[in-house]
Parts: C-alpha cells; structure tokens; sequence
C-alpha cells in the first residue's frame, strides 16, 4: 500500500493546503495529515481547534487521516509504514526551508523520501498567516479557507475583538 505523510502546522488549513491534498490522491491510497504537538510555534488556533478543522474539512476524503503526534514526523512516518513525506512549494521562498528540511529528515530517517507538489498558480500567493492577517483587518479571506474555516476564523477574531474591550 502506498502510504504517504503530509506533515505541517495547519494554522489554519487553507485552500492551498487543500489542493495539495486532492492533488496528491493518484500518488497515495493512504495519506496521514499529521499536525505535531508541542510545536514552538504560537499557533492562533490550539491544536484540538487546527485537528478538529482539519477534520470537517477532510470528512469526506476517504484516503485521508488526520492525526496529533508527538513523535518527529519522520518516526511517525516509520510508524506507520509510510515511505513518503508530502510537501507543497509556491515560491522560490519555499525551497531553501523545505531542502533543509527534506534533507534533514531523510538523514533522520533514510527509508523516507520528501516528495513536492508545486503549488498550483491560483494557490501559489496564499498562506496560513496571510489569511489571518486579512482577517485581523476584516479583510475578504473567505474565498481562500473552506467554509469551516471562515467560520472559525470570524468567531476567533469576534472574541478577540470583545475580549480586548474594543
Ligand atoms: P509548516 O509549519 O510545517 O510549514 P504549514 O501549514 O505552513 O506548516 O505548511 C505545510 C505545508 O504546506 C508546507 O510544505 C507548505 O509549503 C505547504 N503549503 C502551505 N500553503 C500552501 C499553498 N498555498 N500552496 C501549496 N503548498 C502550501
């Protein structure tokens, strides 16, 4: 069985995100969306918010799993039996981090191999903190996140918005 690991922060998932996932189905019969704990990231969503998001907007995605853990990515990728790590690139920005990290985790663990999906064009601009920062400014975000994720974000600002007096 083929069986891949898309690893990443997920904070929060985008239609980026999204398309790589729907891309990668013809490489994959099985692919684990895994989101580490203990990241040292500060995260606007906790991780319970990032997985259960990922879960309603995955739902329907047989070939899909989403997952916590707390072991490296590439221990859980042995874990399970999964030979490839799945990442997207959009800009040349991109490369230089995802080497290293391809790198790093193939010395880690050598029986895995990182495979790229090139962002599509549409997608190739957008990210996790540039929808929040739109949203911070009540910006037109809702056509780049699912709709549970426009939601969650309209509700995470709300509060902020009444928790700070304003
Ligand atoms: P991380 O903190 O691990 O980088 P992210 O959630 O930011 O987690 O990204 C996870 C993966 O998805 C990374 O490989 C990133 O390059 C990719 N990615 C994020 N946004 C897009 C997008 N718009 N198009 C293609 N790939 C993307």
């Amino acid at each position: 069985m083929r069986i891949g690991v898309y690893p990443g922060t997920f904070d929060p998932i985008t239609n980026g995100h999204l398309d790589i996932i729907l891309r990668s189905k013809p490489l994959f019969e099985k692919l684990y969306v895994v989101v580490p704990k203990n990241l040292n990231k500060k995260t606007l969503f906790t991780l319970e918010e990032r997985v259960a998001l990922l879960k309603e907007v995955l739902k329907d995605l047989d070939f899909v799993e989403v997952v916590s853990t707390d072991q490296l990515t590439v221990e859980f990728a042995r874990s399970v039996g999964a030979r490839f790590m799945l990442r997207g690139l959009r800009m040349l920005s991109d490369f230089e981090y995802e080497m290293q990290l391809s790198t790093l985790n193939h010395v880690l663990n050598p029986d895995v191999d990182t495979i790229f999906i090139m962002s599509s064009y549409e997608y190739s601009f957008l990210s996790s903190s540039s929808i929040k920062e739109i949203a911070v400014f009540k910006g037109d975000y809702e056509r780049f996140v699912p709709k549970a994720v426009a939601e969650a974000l309209k509700k995470k600002y709300e509060n902020q918005t009444n928790s700070s007096g304003n």
